[in-house]
């Protein structure tokens, strides 16, 4: 499931393509995405992430908004060959944007543009003391916490994991034992590893894949996820898994306390 930074990576590879282009031709494959309305001459003005939705502002106070959920890809052609699984596509007179969702769970709607996104996203004005005095006192896990989209927009697995281990935190402290300077580390540590994962263009682990149907490369620098078994690039200790609420936590036994 793509995360923030895949997000954020088709956001400005499409603000790159189509921004200041105008839409020829739409066309809707799959009828669970209609009625929506023709945008067929109208042009794209900016392309922006709102949490995990890719916003286009269209030039008439409309934004058209497309969540990926599960298996949700943009592709971008040349050529206008639909590919396999393409629900939706754009025509552009510099090529093609196609939908491309096996499982058929992404969500197109146009909506009138709002201008304050939602959700609490950590690299865009994240207000850490309300988030502290909403969460900070809760009896749950920190990662089952940083992986809640109600808390925080966009972490999943493989980020929280990055994350705590990246601030030196056990996945299993209980929230309300954190201390300031431990939640000090954990929002830097987000912070970096967001930002360092948009630069790679994401992790393709599974399917993730870009704009241009390559592959992102945060894969290669990941220090815990998928670790299991190596040595941590931190201290002596060994990258351990454990499974927490059916997933798979990876950590360092040795540095994250
Ligand atoms: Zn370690």
């Amino acid at each position: 499931m793509p995360e923030l930074p895949e997000v954020e990576t088709l956001c400005r590879q499409l603000q790159k393509k189509i921004a200041g282009k105008k839409i020829s031709v739409t066309d809707i494959y799959d009828s669970k995405l209609a009625p929506l309305p023709n945008i067929s001459g109208r042009t794209i003005s900016a392309v922006r992430r709102n949490g995990k939705t890719i916003e286009m502002l269209l030039d008439n106070d409309n934004s058209l908004l497309i969540h990926l959920r599960m298996t949700g890809r943009l592709l971008w052609q040349k050529e206008s060959d639909q590919p396999k699984h393409s629900r939706w596509h754009l025509s552009f007179g510099s090529g093609n944007l196609y939908l491309v969702d096996p499982r058929r769970f992404a969500t197109v709607k146009i909506l009138p543009t709002q201008d304050h996104p939602t959700g609490h996203d950590i690299l865009r004005h994240f207000a850490k003391q309300k988030f502290l005095t909403n969460y900070g006192w809760r009896k749950t896990k920190i990662k089952n916490l940083l992986m809640d989209q109600r808390a925080v927009t966009g972490i999943g697995n493989i980020y929280a994991c990055e994350i705590l281990h990246g601030a030196g935190i056990h996945p299993e402290r209980i929230v309300a034992t954190l201390t300031p300077d431990e939640w000090q580390k954990i929002f830097e540590k987000a912070k970096s590893i967001l930002q360092k994962a948009i630069v790679k263009r994401g992790t393709s682990i599974s399917d993730w894949r870009d704009l241009n149907g390559q592959p992102g490369e945060n894969q290669y620098i990941l220090k815990a996820y998928g670790q299991e078994g190596k040595k941590c690039k931190r201290c002596s200790g060994i990258i351990t898994r454990i499974k927490q609420g059916g997933r798979s936590t990876f950590y360092c036994p040795e540095c994250q306390k």
